[in-house]
């Protein structure tokens, strides 16, 4: 194989491990996410951020071309960039008083009655500019790049008004250079003003935010917080099937805190993702199957939470569901935006291995977001986003916990983070 001369051209060589995750073009079930297509002393042919070829070194090597750029993985495992199908990352201040408040024993209700919780950093985040908040943002952007995610899904949710959800989906589109697929989450608690009017808040949310999302293209997905005491299942079928109309993805807060019958609605309306499903049922699990929903796992927040019931990951892969992981990240019950971490809590408490967490953190969540044909594996026409992991064994990732493993990030063949 020959590169036509002036593209831009890479090679990466001297991976003790390629993980490349090629297979099938769909998301992976069962057996399959144990398979992560490894190729030992592997390399990669790019051209113009896009990955041209992929294998043996000795196969590659002699495919140089003379103009050809080289990047020594050093012997380092080669993985896709993560994709982190499931974050809130734009808000104003945070809640590190809160956090020490939780620890001396305050209990959510004390902590509402004190004007804390979610509406306090919708409170924040209303008073917060779009330019203030896209700076904010950009610590996190470094976050995530640093932990090897190089895809996000990204929420609304703390602006709460017609106005302020469309500023925070403003700052996600211009997040750089990580790539970002947002959300629109009006849904995601009642606010301050609506208190004990639920109904009215949900038709502000069909009414008039939902057009206007729609209108400017500013979201692709539509998600809410379906929980007993938030968002009704009701309220949560009028949000979403207006949401459809409208051309948008749906996903779902659901069963988190009760299994209230989440993950059935999402498999009735035909949802991407039913996400957090902590309390769902094996009937719920048997309904996401026939629907081919796919469950996004959040052991972040379980952690977070200090609570010990987490997601029953077995059950679902054993039933067929093509498993997610991701963070959560939030700064309420999920303050982290590291995959690796998520990896290692899910294979310790979920008895997920690591080649599984890795499949759901990769392929998977990338067919989650409808981006499976562009990134989530290393394969010829995919986007080249892959992460050097300053490590000789994949298994290390999640082994290695509150460990940074990352060496360097490349997004479409470019360097976006390099610790070296
Ligand atoms: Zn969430």
């Amino acid at each position: 194989m020959s590169l036509p001369a002036g593209a831009q051209k890479l090679a990466v060589l001297n991976c003790s491990q390629l993980v490349t995750l090629a297979g099938p073009p769909r998301a992976r079930t069962g057996a399959e996410m144990r398979d992560l297509a490894i190729i030992h002393d592997g390399a990669m042919l790019i051209e113009d951020g896009c990955i041209r070829q992929v294998g043996p070194r000795a196969g590659i090597e002699p495919l140089l071309p003379n103009d050809c750029q080289v990047i020594d993985a050093g012997g380092r495992v080669v993985l896709p960039g993560f994709v982190d199908a499931h974050t809130h990352p734009v808000f104003a201040g945070n809640r590190a008083g809160e956090f020490e408040r939780r620890i001396e024993g305050a209990t959510y209700a004390d902590l509402a009655a004190a004007g804390g919780g979610i509406l306090s950093t919708v409170r924040e985040t209303r008073a917060a500019s779009e330019e203030t908040l896209l700076g904010t943002v950009q610590r996190y952007v470094r976050w995530f790049l640093e932990s090897g995610t190089t895809t996000i899904e990204a929420k609304s949710g703390y602006g709460l008004t017609l106005e302020d959800e469309c500023k925070l989906l403003r700052v996600i589109a211009r997040l750089q250079p990580l790539r970002c697929v947002p959300t629109f989450l009006g849904a995601h608690e009642i606010p301050g003003e609506f208190r004990g009017r639920p109904q009215e808040y949900a038709n502000l949310v069909i009414q008039e935010m939902l057009p206007r999302v729609a209108r400017e293209k500013l979201a692709e997905y539509c998600d809410v917080f379906c929980e007993p005491g938030i968002f009704s299942l009701e309220e949560c079928r009028r949000i979403l099937t207006t949401a459809r109309s409208l051309g948008l993805g749906l996903r779902l807060h659901a069963d988190q805190f009760s299994d209230s019958g989440g993950a059935t609605l999402a498999a009735q309306l035909g949802a991407a993702t039913a996400d957090h499903l902590e309390h769902t049922s094996e009937r719920g699990i048997l309904a996401l199957r026939a629907a081919s929903v796919q469950p996004v796992l959040l052991p972040g927040s379980v952690y977070a939470l200090g609570s010990t019931r987490y997601p029953d990951a077995r059950a679902m892969i054993q039933a067929g569901l093509a498993v997610v992981l991701a963070t959560d990240f939030n700064p309420g019950s999920s303050p982290t935006p590291s995959m690796p971490m998520i990896l290692s809590l899910a294979c310790t408490h979920m008895k997920i291995t690591p080649a599984e967490a890795i499949t759901a953190a990769t392929v998977n969540a990338a067919y989650s977001l409808r981006r499976g044909q562009e990134i989530g594996s290393l394969e010829p026409g995919k986007r080249a986003d892959f992460v050097i992991h300053d490590c000789r064994d994949y298994r290390e990732i999640p082994y290695f916990f509150g460990v940074q493993s990352t060496y360097a990030v490349y997004i479409d063949g470019c360097p976006v983070s390099r610790s070296c």
